[in-house]
């Protein structure tokens, strides 16, 4: 019988430091940075991811079944959204996608214009019709009576409509099988080719359209740093400029420290 294969290095890169320097020095200089982020951003507020070591797919491929630390109404931010957070205040984020559901990055404080949140959102409601967010409370949806919402469900009497256009209300989550958001994607892939520097936490980036706008910003500007922040393997280990394979909130907590003063010192040389 032979050894198991060490998928997973947690915090076991001797280079880490140094990298999580370099990151701070191209994050600090870009002039379009984008953010792309998975399960893997969350998995320290408590919400298992899929592919990780304690991965909901990994556990179910060792007969094992995933146990929710937390729910998603109790879940908190953790210091990787919050560090996100923080470049956007330093002005430096052009764009958050993220592949979560989960609302952590809205609960942060990341604004919604800088924000695609491609698989929908667990707290929002849509219009099927002119495609208006609505946070569910507000829109009147009791789900004891009206269920989750989902596009494949069929509609109940009585289910609120959208106040504007009258159109069918669905949960904004996108599940398997249902179409993909198209505003959400087209403004995630105009970011994805415009970005100098793009940084992926947390996302095993196996899945489409996930590996669709790492790919895009390599394509259309050769130049373009791609910085991974991931427990484990991608497919795109081999071009990324930096690979940081280390849990992502004390990582990005790092880096953003380290970009703030970078920014400090070029704004107010000693
Ligand atoms: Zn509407």
């Amino acid at each position: 019988m032979t050894e198991p294969i060490q998928c997973f290095t947690p915090n076991s890169d001797p280079n880490k430091e140094q990298k999580i320097a370099d990151a701070a020095a191209l994050i600090a200089t870009a002039k379009h940075l984008v953010f792309f982020t998975g399960a893997g951003i969350s998995t320290e507020s408590g919400i298992p991811d899929f592919r990780g070591p304690e991965g909901v797919w990994t556990l179910r491929d060792q007969g094992k079944k995933s146990k929710r630390k937390i729910s998603l109404a109790t879940a908190q931010p953790n210091s990787g959204h919050f560090a996100i957070r923080q470049l956007q205040e330093l002005g430096l984020l052009k764009l958050l996608i993220t592949q979560n559901t989960d609302n952590l990055h809205p609960r942060s404080g990341i604004h919604p214009d800088l924000l695609v949140q491609l698989h929908g959102n667990s707290m929002l409601m849509k219009c099927l019709n002119c495609n208006t967010f609505y946070d569910r409370k507000t829109i009147g949806w009791d789900m004891k009576k009206f269920g989750k919402g989902y596009r494949s469900q069929k509609i109940i009497p009585g289910q609120p409509r959208c106040p504007k256009c009258l159109g069918r209300i669905i949960s904004s989550i996108i599940n398997f099988g249902d179409p993909m958001p198209e505003d959400e994607m087209d403004i995630a892939m105009e970011h994805s080719e415009k970005a100098d520097v793009f940084v992926v936490v947390g996302s095993s980036l196996c899945v489409a359209p996930a590996y669709h706008y790492p790919e895009e910003a390599i394509n259309k500007i050769p130049a373009a740093k791609l910085i991974l922040i991931n427990l484990g393997e991608t497919p795109f280990d081999d071009c990324a400029t930096i690979h940081i394979s280390a849990k992502s909130g004390e990582t990005l907590e790092k880096i953003v420290t380290k970009v703030t003063s970078i920014l400090k010192e070029r704004d107010h040389p000693k």
